[in-house]
């Protein structure tokens, strides 16, 4: 605990802001290494677990986009930072399930974890009933092909999960803005080979989809491997705002 905890948070803000030198450092090297400008990546702070003030705070701080991956922390937590005035770009980066659809569409900005036509089509509705404008979508992809912890499959032609599918049904819809994908290194896969085969996917998508131009990629601890391999965006939560108190 901070010196200052019961003076209103500036302890806490002292904390955010230092999180914040330390993160920006490391994308500004690992750009600088990869030979690319420093404004084609954009950090997401995902603020999953930790209150509104802290997202508040990293707003302060010059933070523009803020990640969370449950509807209902994230629904809450958005109307809260609205009512103090905050007004980051949400990005919904968890499972997504098709009934909390109508919940996502009325605060998040973007979702990052489309992986199955079936949910596409529930996306789409929500966003366009409830939306004036087209939702930015990217599609999920796993990268060993295990879609058992989310994301579609490159190169499967299943019509429910394979990526192929799941963009063209994105593409077609008039709710929704197809930008480019997201992936999570998988568990015992070095982020090098894990982000190498994803680059490779984006480039073999953007064929079709020459729209798709983003890749969300990298958190706390593969940042830099997934910058290396063209990250636009990266979401960063633990070496931002400290290790969460519970594992999610
Ligand atoms: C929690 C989470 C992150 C951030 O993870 P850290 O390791 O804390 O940086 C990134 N992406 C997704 C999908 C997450 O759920």
């Amino acid at each position: 605990m901070s010196d200052d905890d019961d003076t209103g948070g500036g302890g806490r803000r002292a904390e955010l802001a230092a999180g914040l030198t330390r993160v920006r450092a490391r994308i500004d090297d690992a750009c600088a290494a990869a030979g690319r400008d420093r404004d084609t990546v954009t950090m997401i702070a995902v603020t999953k677990t930790y209150p509104a003030g802290d997202v508040l705070a990293l707003v302060g701080l010059g933070v523009h986009d803020v990640g969370e991956n449950r509807d209902q922390e994230a629904a809450g937590k958005a109307a809260e930072v609205a009512a103090a005035g905050g007004r980051p770009r949400w990005h919904f980066v968890g499972r997504l399930q098709r009934n909390k659809c109508r919940s996502v569409v009325r605060y998040a900005d973007v979702v990052h974890s489309l992986d199955s036509v079936r949910l596409v089509g529930a996306l789409d509705t929500a966003a366009s009933a409830y939306r004036d404008r087209p939702l930015d979508v990217l599609v999920q992809v796993s990268i060993d092909g295990d879609p058992a912890r989310g994301g579609t499959v490159a190169g499967s032609a299943d019509p429910d999960t394979g990526l192929g599918p799941v963009a063209d049904a994105v593409a077609k819809a008039q709710g929704l803005r197809l930008t480019g994908l997201m992936a999570v290194a998988p568990l015992g896969w070095e982020p090098e080979r894990a982000f190498a085969r994803l680059a490779q996917v984006s480039s073999a998508l953007r064929v079709d989809h020459p729209e798709a131009t983003e890749l969300s990629a990298g958190m706390s601890g593969d940042l830099e491997t997934a910058i290396g391999h063209g990250a636009t965006q990266v979401r960063v939560g633990s070496a931002l705002l400290g290790m969460r108190p519970t594992l999610r």
